[in-house]
């Protein structure tokens, strides 16, 4: 029985050291990443909260740049939330066709904004749960809305570039891969100050799109390559999984 607990207090005094080690690490990711985009911003153009819910839902499996072509487009034909949940399908459709699965697009953007009409007297809510309750509404979109309109930091949003970037700067140690946002969020929330949630998602986006990406990482200038276990591995594939390759720098 002592051997049993002195092992088991082992194992806590070792994973304590783990945790401790990521978030001294994560720490010092922030502070690079506050260095390189001190002004980083969500890159959705939108003057209102239900113009940046109608972005986010349109950037699925889009770009910003292409979305931020259609919205001046739809925002001026549809002004409110009530203009929208009037709209016929087929004239929203045409609006906003180039930003693809504009069917399902249009679908959500109908039903959220009959939804905001009905059941929330046309103003967009600002917490998790009425968000989530609205059609085509999941967490990463509500996580957008309440971190950069409403500035409340209630989750971390996890894109494709988020979830790639937390697995090759090994910001994630539950998640099997970068599209397990759910855990990645959950680790993410548990290393980063949550006053820094919402600049963190922002930051991470626009080191993906600028120096980290999927398919060509340019670790050389890269200002986080120091810290980060991925750095001018031969073995990034979009995944970029430290974790894999027994890398961790902790
Ligand atoms: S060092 Fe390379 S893999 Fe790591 S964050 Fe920078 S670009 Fe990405």
């Amino acid at each position: 029985m002592a051997k049993k607990s002195v092992s088991r207090k082992k194992m806590v005094s070792s994973d304590e050291s783990a945790a401790k080690g990521r978030k001294a690490r994560a720490r010092k990711i922030l502070a690079a990443l506050h260095e390189l985009y001190p002004e980083a911003e969500c890159a959705l153009h939108h003057a209102s909260a239900l113009q940046l819910l109608i972005s986010t839902i349109l950037s699925a499996q889009s770009t910003d740049v292409n979305v931020n072509k259609v919205t001046p487009v739809l925002f001026k034909r549809y002004p409110t939330a009530n203009a929208l949940a009037g709209a016929r399908a087929t004239d929203v459709e045409k609006i906003v066709k180039s930003t693809g699965f504009f069917r399902q697009k249009t679908k959500s953007i109908i039903g959220t904004c009959k939804a905001i009409v009905e059941n929330f007297g046309g103003e967009v809510p600002d917490t998790m749960e009425a968000l989530t309750t609205l059609p085509g509404v999941a967490r990463k979109t509500a996580n957008v809305l309440l971190g950069t309109w409403f500035e409340k930091n209630v989750g971390v949003v996890v894109d494709t570039h988020i979830g790639r970037l937390s697995h090759r700067l090994d910001l994630t140690w539950t998640s099997k891969d970068s599209k397990d946002a759910v855990k990645i969020e959950q680790d993410l929330m548990q290393v980063i100050p949550q006053k820094e949630w919402t600049f963190v998602g922002h930051a991470l986006i626009w080191h993906g799109r600028r120096v980290c990406s999927a398919r060509k990482p340019n670790c050389e200038g890269c200002t986080l390559n120091k810290l980060c276990p991925s750095a001018f591995s031969p073995d990034l594939n979009g995944h970029g999984d430290a974790k894999k390759r027994g890398r961790s720098r902790n």
